[in-house]
């Protein structure tokens, strides 16, 4: 996405600025990059309509760059800098301990330009005789640039997530825990995550401490006190438990849960109104208003409750002032799962096993959307398998009470943006997503035009996982998404929110733009076992981070009506 791009070249000019001591710049700088960065229009359009200046900490100055950047792909002063330092900023940044300034000084001083350049150096003990830098530095350098290989970025949620869960789960079974929550960008969904936070009410602390620090998951303790102990798990992630009593819990939770962003602006509301909020409570000189639950602490505010997925400086906190939160999707309102495969394509478990899960997650129907024929690799149907797969639902179906399977496809948009099943069997599904799985790589137009074709075939129904990107691994489509936005409008193709961790796509701010351009969306897991059904709650975890309702969300609805949605 255009916003990206010109954010992530605002972050960068950010960071170089700080390597060129112009501190005043680096926050402007920031600041920029993080509106546009959270900005739910097309900067293009932005731009077209001059108003460039009317995004939040966008002055005239970093107006102009912006337009450059749109024009040009990059602004000459960036290009300036980037010569001036030809280092892998993201790389060495990733190593703990290193930041924009320890870059400047290891690439002025021996040249340091990538993480093989760092171990190199640290190996050969040529850091500790730079000024500033010292054995203990060069020592910390060389433990943590393994680890910075291993997690060059944040983990993924799916892989967190329940770590977390299960971390949570042995200390609430400890007779010292009264209360244990997850906080952080866990709390909040965030599709990738730094580490974990995890906050417990306990009269016992150090009993708790001594736990904690001592589980079989533990590879390293990094510090370990009363109030607070941090240790890397073996997995690689860092997790900090903290102790908090029952009357600064609400407090310490908001405060630990985040975004960081919006602490500011909730410290700055505080302060507007006399008063003072930190980890321990809301404060009115030194008496303690609130802080035992978020909820009075948000009521003393005179704001909405702001749910967690929202927590990101994206206007939630204006809409909590006029009272205007929406009501977002919960797990247990979606009725249902349109996007399975079963041992009929590349799936492992057979159809009917994968309905039983359904049933226990209280689903009413679900769809079989098995792989055709053109791809190979995923055992994707003919017309022939197709047909014999439709009767062997009807027979399970007959069985079935109060559920429904549904008879659908997954079937490949291919380069010119025509589908590889004939139209005449597409007519005898329930129900038909169309994807792209090949040709991934084509530009903006060509990609665009596609999935646009697809849509307007009138038994395509549902666009599954719209961007194709795959988290860590491969990026979004070159797509033009306000076209495909309005395409999708205009011809009632629902879009999918695909809910496996790696994927989430559309991701969290696509969504909200969706919504935005009056499209419907469904939430579905892909799945490819029974167990996978279960990533439902990222889907759901991503949509309400898109500030999705239930009006927004065609499978909330009981089937009978998600059927009138479809196209016939
Ligand atoms: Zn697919
Ligand atoms: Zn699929």
């Amino acid at each position: 996405m255009l916003n990206e791009k010109v954010a992530k070249i605002l972050y960068r000019i950010a960071d170089y600025l700080e390597m060129e001591d112009n501190f005043f710049r680096v926050k402007a700088y920031h600041n920029a990059a993080h509106s546009v960065e959270t900005l739910t229009k097309d900067i293009e359009s932005i731009k077209e309509e001059g108003k460039l200046e009317e995004i939040p900490g966008v002055g005239k100055g970093i107006a102009e760059k912006i337009e450059e950047i749109l024009d040009t792909g990059t602004t000459q002063d960036y290009e300036k800098l980037k010569k001036k330092y030809p280092v892998r900023f993201e790389e060495l940044s990733s190593v703990e301990g290193i930041g924009p300034k320890t870059i400047k000084l290891l690439y002025k001083e021996l040249g340091i330009r990538n993480l093989d350049d760092l171990e190199y150096q640290a190996r050969e003990n040529n850091i500790k005789k730079i000024k500033g830098m010292g054995e203990k530095k060069e020592k910390s350098f060389l433990e943590n640039i393994e680890f910075a290989r291993k997690f060059t970025s944040r983990s993924i949620l799916g892989e967190v997530l329940p770590l977390a869960e299960e971390i949570k789960s042995r200390l609430i079974d400890l007779p010292q825990t009264d209360r244990v929550e997850i906080a952080g960008s866990i709390r909040r969904w965030k599709e990738t995550v730094g580490d974990i936070d995890i906050l417990v009410i306990s009269e016992q602390p150090v009993e708790v401490m001594d736990y904690f620090v001592s589980m079989d998951i533990v590879g390293e303790i990094i510090v370990k006190g009363p109030a607070k102990s941090t240790v890397r798990l073996k997995k690689g992630i860092e997790c900090d438990i903290r102790v908090f009593d029952e009357e600064v819990f609400g407090a310490a939770l908001m405060y630990f849960t985040g975004s960081r962003e919006l602490n500011v602006q909730m410290r700055k509301l505080s302060i507007s109104q006399g008063l003072k909020l930190n980890e321990y409570g809301l404060f009115k000189k030194e008496k303690k208003v609130a802080g035992k639950t978020e909820k009075e602490i948000f009521q003393a505010l005179k704001l909405d409750y702001i749910p967690p997925e929202l927590r990101e400086n994206r206007g939630e906190l204006e809409a909590a002032k006029k009272r205007e939160i929406p009501s977002l999707v919960k797990l247990e309102d979606i009725k249902g799962d349109l996007h399975l495969h079963s041992t009929w394509s590349d799936g492992t478990t057979s159809i009917a096993n994968m309905v039983d899960q359904a049933l226990k997650q209280g689903y009413q129907y679900v769809a079989f959307t098995e792989h055709t024929g053109s791809l190979k690799i995923a055992n994707g149907m003919n017309e022939d398998r197709i047909l014999k797969q439709v009767k062997a639902i009807d027979k399970i179906n007959d069985d079935l009470q109060g559920f429904t399977i549904l008879k659908g496809l997954e079937v490949n948009i291919d380069l010119e943006g025509k589908l590889d099943i004939r139209d005449e069997i597409l007519e005898d599904m329930d129900l038909v997503l169309a994807a792209i799985h090949s040709g991934l790589s084509k530009g903006t137009i060509e990609m665009t035009q596609r999935i646009i074709e697809a849509m307007e075939n009138e038994h395509v129904d549902i666009i599954a996982h719209p961007t194709g990107r795959k988290l860590q691994l491969r990026k979004e489509y070159d797509l033009n998404l306000n076209q495909i936005f309005e395409a999708a409008q205009e011809t009632g193709t629902l879009l999918e929110v695909n809910s496996n961790p790696i994927r989430l796509d559309l991701r969290d701010l696509n969504i909200r733009r969706a919504i935005e351009h009056g499209c419907k969306l469904v939430l579905n897991t892909d799945a490819h076992s029974a167990i996978e059904l279960n990533n439902i709650r990222y889907g759901v975890g991503t949509a309400r981070r898109g500030w999705a309702q239930n009006k927004d969300i065609a499978n909330t609805l009981p089937l009978k009506d998600f059927l009138k949605v479809l196209k016939n």
